[in-house]
């Protein structure tokens, strides 16, 4: 039976559940009575129900409204500020069978790599030297090889490397469904986020996709996030990864795990990630048969940025440049840049056939390409973490985030963490346009003006970590 404060994975998501929604949203999906309610009702900010989220992706009827109000709602909630990260591997040895991962148990010729704290050190620095402040460490699972005492180590790692001006000010972790206990550990660490994709919410698929290993577990896999709250991680990332299976299946479970985290722990998730299924080493995209094309993948992230407004949305280089500018006017609101997916891919780049990389990356562009192109397209890209440093996380972070007072955080913070960008890391031509859109920027702050220009000041005379 369907119920949201479950805490059972089959009742928070019940298949019987997304079948009905399914059903509802196709009888509906030509009703434009319905459908209009459904887009006033969006139009108040306050987000939409799986059911109602549904049907505006099963309708073909208001799709240019549908793409305008995410327009709207993004830069209503987010204005025009990008949150810039990079992933960090630290190991890829991994004890899961993921037909769709090439790290998987049974790939016997990819490289297995695994950072040493002096290999992470030599991967933060050029991540430092890059400009990059916020990290996404990843790594496989594997209890022998990257025990939760690893990741610690690790982490601590990370955050104690001072490097000239560098400094890595918030690491998310992404790594396998774990332990409260554990958990409790991650948090104590400091961590920001905890991501883990569901991969998909079809248990039946799941299981069949995770034939092997811990991972194989449906139910520990889907409740992991439970467990990351109840060990005081309150910022969780979900995700799917499209293509696996129907995508409005998984629209409608991803829908209903927000949902769930919100009706139990009074907290929806910071963010959602919308990876797609990548060519890699042995696995070929094409053997799957729900791969969704560039329109379908618009028409999501309009939808999710329209039903859960509050939510961060991530799109990595997974995407092309063209991909990922069609999507950021729809709704997303954080891209990594520079990115390597292979395991100490930063200090010694590898030529690509020895890569021991995840998944093909499309954007191959350096971090400084990629802020001189949102630049250019009329964003603003914000290094901060502030909010993690101040300890607005949670439900703190969220009341805010919903009264729309975020912006008076993350604005100012944006336009001082992308001055430091400019004067540590930036090329010259990068530098010219970010002074120009810093100018203009500033001027549209109220109260915090003249705080904010002299902070300016002082970052070009050498101060650094200035935050609201
Ligand atoms: N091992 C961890 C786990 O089990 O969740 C997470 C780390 S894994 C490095 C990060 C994510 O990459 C996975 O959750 C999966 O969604 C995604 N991924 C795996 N293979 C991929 C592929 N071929 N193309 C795109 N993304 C992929």
């Amino acid at each position: 039976m369907y119920d949201k404060k479950s805490h059972n994975a089959e009742e928070f998501i019940s298949h019987e559940e997304i079948l009905e929604t399914l059903k509802y949203a196709d009888e509906n999906k030509d009703n434009l009575k319905l459908v209009d309610e459904i887009l006033e009702k969006a139009k108040l900010g306050k987000g939409l129900t799986h059911r109602e989220a549904s049907v505006l992706l099963a309708s073909n009827q208001r799709d240019e409204e549908i793409f305008a109000l995410a327009e709207k709602i993004k830069k209503d909630y987010y204005g025009n500020r990008i949150v810039l990260f990079a992933p960090l591997y630290l190991s890829n040895y991994c004890v899961n069978g993921c037909v769709y991962c090439p790290y998987h148990k049974k790939n016997t010729h990819i490289p297995r790599k695994k950072l040493s704290q002096e290999d992470i050190k030599n991967e933060v620095i050029a991540l430092q030297d890059m400009g990059h402040k916020r990290l996404a460490i990843e790594a496989g699972e594997d209890p022998v090889n990257n025990p939760i005492e690893y990741i610690l180590e690790s982490i601590n790692t990370i955050y104690s490397i001072k490097h000239k001006n560098g400094a890595i000010r918030r690491v998310n972790v992404n790594i396998a469904a774990t332990t409260v206990e554990n958990y409790k550990k991650l948090h104590d660490a400091g961590i920001g986020t905890y991501i883990l994709f569901q991969e998909t919410y079809n248990k039946e698929s799941y299981e069949t996709l995770h034939p092997t290993g811990p991972k194989h577990n449906y139910k520990y896999h889907t409740e992991a996030m439970d467990r990351a709250m109840q060990g005081g991680i309150d910022d969780v990332g979900l995700g799917v990864l499209f293509g696996l299976e129907s995508y409005r299946y998984e629209f409608a479970g991803l829908l209903m795990h927000a949902e769930h985290l919100e009706a139990v722990y009074g907290v929806g998730p910071h963010t959602i990630s919308v990876p797609r299924i990548k060519k890699a080493d042995d696995i070929n995209p094409e053997e799957f048969d729900n791969g969704i094309d560039d329109d379908i993948f618009a028409k999501i992230t309009a939808c999710i940025r329209i039903a859960v407004p509050y939510t961060g949305m991530i799109v990595s280089t997974r995407e092309s440049a063209e991909c990922r500018a069609r999507l950021l006017k729809l709704g997303v609101s954080q891209v990594s840049g520079g990115s390597k997916t292979s395991v100490g891919g930063y200090f010694n780049p590898m030529p690509e056939k020895d890569d021991s990389a995840q998944f093909d990356v499309s954007d191959r562009r350096s971090l400084d390409e990629v802020i001189k192109w949102l630049m250019e397209l009329g964003y603003l890209p914000s290094f901060c973490t502030a909010c993690y440093g101040s300890g607005r996380t949670g439900d703190r972070f969220m009341e805010i985030c919903k009264s729309q007072q975020i912006q008076n955080f993350c604005h100012p913070n944006a336009i001082m963490t992308l001055k430091e960008y400019l004067e540590d890391y930036a090329s010259a031509d990068t530098k010219v346009i970010g002074d120009k859109l810093i100018a203009k920027e500033v001027e549209t702050l109220g109260d915090l003006q003249s705080k904010v220009k002299e902070n300016l000041v002082k970052i070009e005379k050498g101060e650094r970590a200035f935050k609201f």
